[in-house]
């Protein structure tokens, strides 16, 4: 039996086998090191769709209506000179020539009927009179503006509404009716304002949030709050409440690249949450065509490819029962180099830091977003109210410490104390957007014209 010659063969091949083991092994590792330098310097290979990815906002935007000629501006050679200055108010009749224009002297001032509080003004051309708060909160309001403008800063800052409605001895109802009313404004007002920025990073996150109303019973309203910042100026640039998929990635991503001036690709840096390449990949994308390999059979098709100028690392977290213990990157799209030259300029790194810090700001001024709190919004909409409310206010509204610029001289203050050596600066001054920090009735009062014009903000 042991005479058989397969015992005799069989040893020869041990060595031959242990050689094959070697050389797969080595392989594997080899791959594997490939993989994860590939990880921090190369982009990751992509297989680009032969079709546009669809954006839901970008099918339901609605094209721009066409801006009327310019009518001549106005002299007025008779009467007194005027010394009301109305060039910030348009005629709101739109069957007027001078409708919706800014600066032409056809506004003037008629003083304030029945000795009240506001203005009236009149469009020359037309004849029509009109209060200074046609289209504002304030319009044929009766409370005093100043416990509207007042309860709603307390809630910009974070108190809730019953607490707010306390606190100025006002019904719960007339606090969310100036809520709604105003949060309708302050988008107005904010997509007025917020155009054609050039910035050159943003950040995105997203924050888990609890509407107070369920769905279903027994069952938690969880819901998502996408953000999107600028880091160098810190500009609260949009917000989406939604649910945590592609969908509402798409609208966020949509919502930056309207603020963003044409042409303007910054870098975008994010946690690993994959849904927001393709979002990128759909806003800042262009038809590529595919060289041939053969002459032979159907050309290939064109490829949807992301910009040669977009940028986009994530953030990789390594977590070991909760806690970070290791921090990595991830370029998905464009260079290692552009990105550190990017970053360069403005002296950070590639993080999530900045969106992170101002999660923590976003929790801390809209009461319905708290942790452990039980001031939550009963409704998407009520959460998306504080929310625009809140992004105005922080954007316009609140100095922001690391903005500060060193005045060329300090300015004496009153009494003994210490000079003033820093001018304060809001998020949209650091943009340039506007010169001065807004008072939030001065935000209230802003007659938003219906389409843009040199305006003196
Ligand atoms: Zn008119």
């Amino acid at each position: 039996m042991s005479s058989h010659p397969i015992f005799y063969i069989l040893p020869l091949f041990v060595p031959l086998l242990q050689v094959y083991i070697c050389l797969a092994m080595s392989l594997v590792e080899m791959r594997f090191l490939a993989a994860s330098t590939r990880q921090g310097d190369k982009p990751c290979a992509h297989q680009f769709p032969t079709q546009k990815p669809e954006c839901p906002a970008c099918q339901e935007a609605e094209s721009p209506e066409p801006i009327p000629e310019m009518p001549p501006v106005i002299e007025h050679h008779l009467g007194r000179p005027r010394s009301v200055d109305t060039s910030n108010h348009y005629c709101p009749n739109s069957s007027c020539s001078y409708y919706g224009w800014l600066g032409l002297n056809n506004i003037i001032s008629n003083g304030h009927p029945n000795g009240g509080r506001w203005r009236q003004l009149q469009c020359v051309v037309c004849g029509k009179y009109f209060m200074e708060t046609t289209g504002t909160i304030f319009y044929s309001s009766r409370t005093p503006p100043e416990i509207i403008w007042m309860a709603l800063s307390a809630l910009a800052e974070g108190l809730d509404m019953r607490g707010t409605a306390r606190v100025f001895e006002v019904k719960p109802d007339d606090v969310q009716h100036w809520l709604e009313q105003a949060s309708k404004h302050m988008e107005t007002v904010s997509r007025y304002l917020l155009h054609d920025l050039h910035l050159t990073q943003v950040q995105v996150d997203e924050l888990w949030a609890l509407i107070g109303k369920r769905q279903e019973k027994h069952k938690r309203n969880a819901k998502w709050v996408w953000v999107a910042l600028d880091p160098v100026s810190k500009l609260f640039l949009a917000f989406v409440v939604g649910d945590r998929s592609l969908p509402t990635a798409q609208r966020l991503i949509h919502a930056v690249a309207q603020v963003l001036a044409l042409g303007c690709v910054p870098l975008f840096m994010s946690d690993q949450w994959a849904p927001y390449a393709a979002a990128l990949l759909t806003h800042f994308g262009y038809w590529c065509k595919t060289p041939r390999r053969s002459k032979y059979g159907r050309p290939p098709s064109p490829r949807w490819k992301p910009l040669p100028i977009l940028h986009y690392v994530q953030v990789v977290k390594r977590r070991i029962n909760g806690r970070v213990v290791g921090v990595s990157h991830k370029l998905v799209y464009g260079s290692m180099a552009m990105v550190e030259h990017i970053l360069s300029q403005s002296g950070v790194g590639i993080n999530t830091a900045f969106i992170e810090r101002m999660n923590l700001s976003i929790r801390q001024h809209v009461a319905a977003l708290g942790r452990k709190v039980i001031s939550l919004a009963k409704t998407m909409l009520g959460l998306e109210a504080q929310l625009s409310l809140c992004q105005i206010y922080h954007n316009f509204c609140l100095p922001h410490s690391s903005l500060c610029l060193p005045l060329p001289e300090p300015q004496s203050t009153k009494g003994n104390g210490s000079p003033k050596k820093w001018q304060k600066r809001t998020p949209a001054m650091a943009a340039g957007v506007t010169d001065h920090i807004w008072r939030m009735e001065e935000l209230l009062m802003f007659r938003a014209p219906p389409w843009r014009q040199a305006v003196n903000v």
